[in-house]
């Protein structure tokens, strides 16, 4: 069964002058067309180009001059929690600062949830990204932290999305205050064990308060010794070694780098480490942004994402994460949007997302807007007029 889109008013492909056949050549640069049409055939995009060349299919949709893209890539979540804290965001406003062990609170509520509790929290928060046009998403374990509780995490994660990530070095947990070295180790035997049969990726917070470098460095070198591949919770609140760590360890990406030295941004830029920029969390902790511009203008390649989580920042929201680059880093539109689906792809290291080249998987979002820019330009009003996945409409 094929379908065919018409009518499209600016088809956003991610994909200029490589569409070569069957297998995806993976994201370009930003790249669109209008008047444009698109034909879906077995999960995959099987055509693209002028409405006016358009070739038969079984079904037909008109798209009414309304701006189609590739679904969004979330390549930072962590949704596998228990309980809220909206009480401690209120107090943030109030004036009280963020710190990383405000974790510890979502850590008690996840240890004392069942396994359906916490599948149900995250078959819920899936659904509302999805129905925001969020096609694939990472997800993280780190709200365990014992073996058990970590093993469950990330086996639930499994059930929804292939990019899973084991995250057993969130923060210390309270019963090893005192011992951190004694939780590292826990943390790169047995609950490593434990988890990397049903992840893909190994993470760690490298921060004040959280793990320093060495201590990162001993996590990431265990996991990808288990098989997994690296990438960092890196200079959030500080401007420590995680960036460096990351890039020399060639993880597929650096979260966060809100506080990055001159010598960080070289590093980024020098590498094929992706700097992920999460700017729902300055949003929600009123803390200054990363300098997306000038991680763009020195070469670094730059994903967005929502680090949706129960503590520093509670959104779901990719048009969200877009309006902030725009508006508060200095992005362009098509970078911003560039960023929210090629820079999620690249950051997950995977060429069948993030653009419409011909042989990508089908994943789309269709705006109510003539264009990407609708989605900085008319920041908070639901615009996600439709989404595909794998070729069939979901949303
Ligand atoms: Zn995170």
């Amino acid at each position: 069964m094929s379908v065919l889109i018409t009518n499209i008013g600016e088809l956003v492909t991610n994909q200029p002058e490589r569409d070569a056949g069957p297998d995806p050549g993976g994201p370009g640069a930003f790249a669109a067309m209008a008047g444009a049409a698109l034909v879906i055939d077995e999960g995959r995009v099987a055509w693209t180009g002028p409405a006016s060349r358009a070739p038969a299919a079984d079904e037909m949709a008109d798209a009414d001059g309304r701006a189609v893209l590739p679904g969004f890539v979330d390549s930072h979540a962590h949704l596998v929690f228990a309980g809220e804290r909206g009480a401690e965001f209120a107090a943030r406003m109030a004036g009280q600062p963020y710190r990383a062990g405000g974790i510890r609170t979502t850590v008690a509520a996840t240890r004392n949830a069942s396994d359906d509790q916490l599948r149900a929290n995250l078959r819920r928060l899936a659904a509302e990204m999805l129905a925001q046009g969020i096609t694939t998403f990472e997800c993280k374990s780190g709200y365990g932290l014992t073996v058990p509780d970590e093993a469950r995490s990330v086996s639930i994660a499994a059930e929804f999305t292939p990019e899973v990530t084991y995250l057993g070095a969130h923060v210390v947990p309270p019963e090893f205050d005192g011992n951190p070295g004694g939780y590292v180790d826990l943390v790169c035997g047995e609950m490593l064990d434990a988890c990397a049969p049903h992840a893909q990726w190994v993470d760690v917070f490298c921060e004040q308060g959280a793990f320093g470098r060495d201590e990162a460095a001993a996590v990431l070198a265990a996991g990808q010794a288990a098989g997994l591949r690296p990438r960092v919770h890196a200079n959030q609140l500080t401007a420590g070694p995680g960036v460096q760590l990351a890039v020399q360890v060639g993880a597929a990406s650096a979260d966060h780098c809100s506080n990055l030295a001159g010598a960080d941004v070289e590093a980024l830029a020098g590498s094929d480490t992706v700097a992920t920029l999460l700017p729902g969390v300055e949003f929600s902790t009123r803390h200054p942004y990363p300098d997306g511009r000038g991680l763009l203008d020195a070469g670094a390649t730059v994903a967005l994402a929502t680090d949706c989580n129960p503590g520093s920042c509670f959104s779901s929201s990719m048009p969200l994460c877009i309006a902030l680059a725009v508006r508060e880093m200095h992005l362009t539109t098509r970078e911003a949007v560039w960023a929210a689906t090629a820079g999620g792809a690249r950051a997950l290291r995977r060429s069948d997302v993030g653009h419409l080249g011909t042989g990508a998987r089908a994943d789309l979002v269709m705006i109510d807007g003539p264009s990407h820019a609708y989605l900085a330009y008319r920041p908070g009003v639901p615009l996600i007029a439709a989404v595909w996945r794998a070729g069939k409409r979901v949303a």
